[in-house]
């Protein structure tokens, strides 16, 4: 029998998740700061005063590289900066203490809050952002080009259109997730947001290839125990409108890798939503997906 399930728990007030099997164990927080093997310190002069965070903001760097983002969020001209900085390969460089307040939200605005880097720790994801696609080259801003398999076409919440964004690895991921897991539980942190969240005008990072829901609704403890994921193991996979091969195509082909998460299994295809675009379901053939742990390793 099919499962049926509903997706969307209510809120739950802050603080009420259960953590303590979920907590990382590759790094740590002492005295503000990360502590462990993929971690690097590098202090930024980007910085204001003493801050209580309350929040966690996701951003992408829209840049080259980890080190030429962190090299210009160290650069007094940027007038710009973050606590962290997670590379391609999960290593993790921090810029200033958690306490401290650094310079990514800009103007912003949540729960009647404005300038949100008086409350935010910011988390800054290496990452190229939106691509523009010709043929088969995928271009981002500052010129660099990449491969079909790094990016993902989708829509943005904020946004009408689908377009091209550049994906984050897996190890990105894991380690965002590690991250907000820490850093809710060490912070009593209210809310995992990103930075289209908190200025909708202007900004669209993490963007839709950033599991932002996921990752939010797991560390907050929301929902997440019981969830179930899967993974894509063909090359492409075909999602459609309905449990058949007859149904249409609900959205472009999904690339090998792509997490889902599972709504409701049936004997020989899975409805399934794509992690982190709340907004695209389908149907998927059962032999082409296997499960994946919910739980971070
Ligand atoms: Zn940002």
């Amino acid at each position: 029998m099919p499962r049926p399930r509903t997706r969307r728990t209510p809120r739950r007030s802050p603080g009420t998740g259960s953590l303590a099997t979920d907590a990382p164990d590759t790094f740590t927080c002492r005295d503000h700061r990360l502590v462990g093997p993929a971690v690097t310190y590098r202090e930024t002069p980007n910085h204001g005063g003493p801050i209580t965070p309350r929040y966690l903001v996701f951003h992408y760097t829209a840049g080259h590289s980890a080190k030429d983002s962190c090299d210009w969020l160290c650069n007094p001209v940027a007038q710009a900066s973050a606590h962290l900085v997670v590379g391609r390969d999960g290593t993790i460089t921090q810029l200033a203490p958690f306490n401290i307040k650094t310079w990514h939200a800009g103007t912003s605005h949540w729960e009647g809050l404005t300038g949100l880097n008086e409350y935010a720790i910011g988390i800054e994801m290496d990452n190229a952002g939106r691509l523009t696609r010709t043929g088969d080259r995928l271009t981002a801003w500052f010129g660099e080009t990449y491969p079909a398999s790094q990016a993902v076409q989708a829509k943005h919440k904020l946004d009408q259109e689908p377009a091209w964004w550049h994906t984050y690895t897996q190890k990105q991921i894991e380690t965002a997730l590690k991250l907000a897991f820490l850093l809710v539980k060490e912070y009593g942190l209210t809310d995992v947001l990103g930075h289209e969240d908190i200025a909708p005008e202007r900004k669209r990072d993490p963007g839709p290839a950033f599991p932002l829901e996921s990752i939010r609704s797991r560390a907050l403890g929301r929902k997440g125990e019981q969830d179930e994921r899967c993974r894509v193991t063909a090359d492409s996979l075909n999602i459609r409108k309905g449990p058949g091969a007859e149904y249409d195509l609900a959205a472009p082909a999904l690339r090998k890798g792509t997490l889902l998460l599972i709504l409701e299994k049936g004997a020989r295809w899975t409805k399934v939503e794509v992690d982190g675009q709340g907004d695209l379901e389908g149907w998927v053939s059962n032999k082409y997906i296997e499960p994946v742990a919910t739980h971070p390793s």
